[in-house]
């Protein structure tokens, strides 16, 4: 039997079962228009000038594929719901990144040797003999924002011999510190840390920022 798309008028050849199964449904081969195929069911070849006389012209029945009707709509739903799912992830990414993003701090370019001493200014703690207080001021001069530095400070005896070295990090000597603050370019911070006296024999400091 053959019939013939209502859309562009290609004839297919068409058995019974097929149209059973797609309950006279089928989808064209050639232009995917979905058609009823009792529309144009025929036992002889239909008139059509595309096809006369050719049996080779003849789609081939594998083409023939059986569709509901709803098939169609059906890609077209997925095709919405995996956007809308692809969408959702995106947004879920993009949410994760910013409640985050001090993560991304970790990864701020650290220039010690940009950062400078202002002015230091080392004093006896007025209430705790035997403490040194060490207060000094420092400025970011590269021009962008970097964490606060390790400050390392070496207690040198008059021979330049090293006779202590400690190292602070930015939590001991800032006043108000919060994890990953950084020092904003061109700005200066208050240093302020104590440290044990070494007696006489301690008469130079070295300071230094990594
Ligand atoms: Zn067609």
């Amino acid at each position: 039997m053959y019939t013939q798309c209502s859309n562009c008028g290609a004839v297919f050849r068409v058995n019974m079962k097929e149209l059973t199964v797609a309950q006279g449904q089928l989808r064209c081969g050639e232009c995917d228009e979905i058609f009823n195929a009792m529309d144009t069911l025929s036992t002889t070849l239909p008139k059509n000038k595309n096809f006369v006389d050719s049996n080779e012209e003849l789609i081939d029945p594998d083409v023939l594929t059986p569709q509901y009707s709803y098939t169609k709509s059906n890609k077209k739903s997925s095709f919405f719901q995996l956007l809308a799912v692809l969408i959702l992830l995106l947004l879920l990414v993009a949410q994760f990144l910013y409640t985050n993003k001090h993560w991304f701090n970790n990864t701020v370019k650290r220039s010690p040797e940009k950062i400078h001493m202002i002015s230091r200014n080392i004093i006896s703690h007025p209430n705790n003999s035997g403490v040194l207080l060490i207060s000094a001021s420092i400025e970011n001069q590269a021009d962008y924002a970097q964490p606060y530095p390790y400050v390392e400070i070496t207690l040198l005896d008059d021979k330049k011999n090293k006779i202590a070295l400690r190292r602070f990090k930015p939590e001991e000597y800032l006043q108000h510190y919060s994890k990953n603050d950084l020092l904003q370019p061109k700005k200066q911070a208050s240093l302020q840390l104590t440290i044990s006296d070494p007696g006489k024999k301690a008469t130079r400091f070295n300071f230094q920022f990594m």
